[in-house]
């Protein structure tokens, strides 16, 4: 398979990038600013690609389009970020609420609906969402912005799932579980690699029949 994966020079993303390589796919990883390890991964395995991508540029759709060279079996979208903002402060929580719908929602649906045209058939786009974007889940308050976007992400992604079911291009939306990583924190419950491995299983069973649906990694249902 060619997989590409946004995010890819730490956390959810490198590790989703070293096991697909340790099942032989061809990867493009998507770095930011820093190559991290992909750099080092790349230099030992030539099935790694690893290109400059803020997925959040207005040119992002083009510069994956370009890098995928034809066509793609998975896109991966991965990056994130957890914005942050004291909502006393008009202007700064506007501009952070702003840049965390940009990079969680807007730019990896409309990247993945430009892209869908480059999928393969039977191609798979997956979202790497989160159950804080349940709202039913919703118990504990707090986290406007990032909450938000998920639930945002979430929905838009549901209408993707549908509208491309006829092209034969199946969609899922991931829980990844609380990880340890930069952004879980070191008290997170599970690790990277144990989250990837049972996404890569969900993965694995998306298809066309049960396309448009939220699960955990461990493959429950999480309500909208
Ligand atoms: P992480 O360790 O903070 O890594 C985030 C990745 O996203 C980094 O590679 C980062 O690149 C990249 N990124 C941020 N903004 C970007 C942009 N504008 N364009 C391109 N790349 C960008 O987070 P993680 O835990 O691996 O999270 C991966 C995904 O899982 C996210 O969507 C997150 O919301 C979701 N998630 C994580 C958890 C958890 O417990 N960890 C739980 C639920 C959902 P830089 O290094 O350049 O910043």
């Amino acid at each position: 398979m060619k997989i590409l994966i946004t995010g890819a020079n730490r956390g959810l993303g490198l590790e989703f990038t070293k096991q697909y390589l340790v099942q032989g796919h061809n990867v493009i990883a998507c770095y930011r600013k820093d190559k991290g390890r992909l750099e080092q991964l790349a230099n030992f395995d030539a099935r790694l690609r690893i290109i400059q991508l803020d997925i959040s540029d207005g040119d992002s759709p083009g510069i994956l389009s370009e890098a995928l060279g034809g066509s793609c079996d998975l896109f991966i979208n991965n990056a994130g970020i957890y914005p942050r903002a004291d909502l006393s402060q008009t202007t700064d929580a506007q501009n952070a609420w702003l840049q965390g719908m940009l990079v969680n929602c807007i730019s990896p649906v409309i990247a993945s609906f430009q892209l869908a045209s480059s999928m393969t058939k039977n191609g798979k786009i997956v979202f790497i969402s989160s159950k804080m974007g349940s709202i039913e889940d919703n118990t504990s308050g707090g986290s406007y912005l990032y909450r938000s976007s998920k639930a945002a992400l979430n929905a838009a992604v549901k209408s993707l799932a549908i509208d491309l079911e006829p092209n034969g291009i199946a969609v899922l939306i991931l829980h990844p579980g609380w990880v340890k990583t930069d952004m879980g924190g070191p008290n997170a419950l599970i690790d990277a690699q144990t989250s990837v491995a049972n996404m890569i299983k969900r993965i694995e069973e998306l298809n066309l029949k049960n396309t448009g649906r939220f699960l955990t990694y461990d493959g429950e249902e999480v309500p909208w």
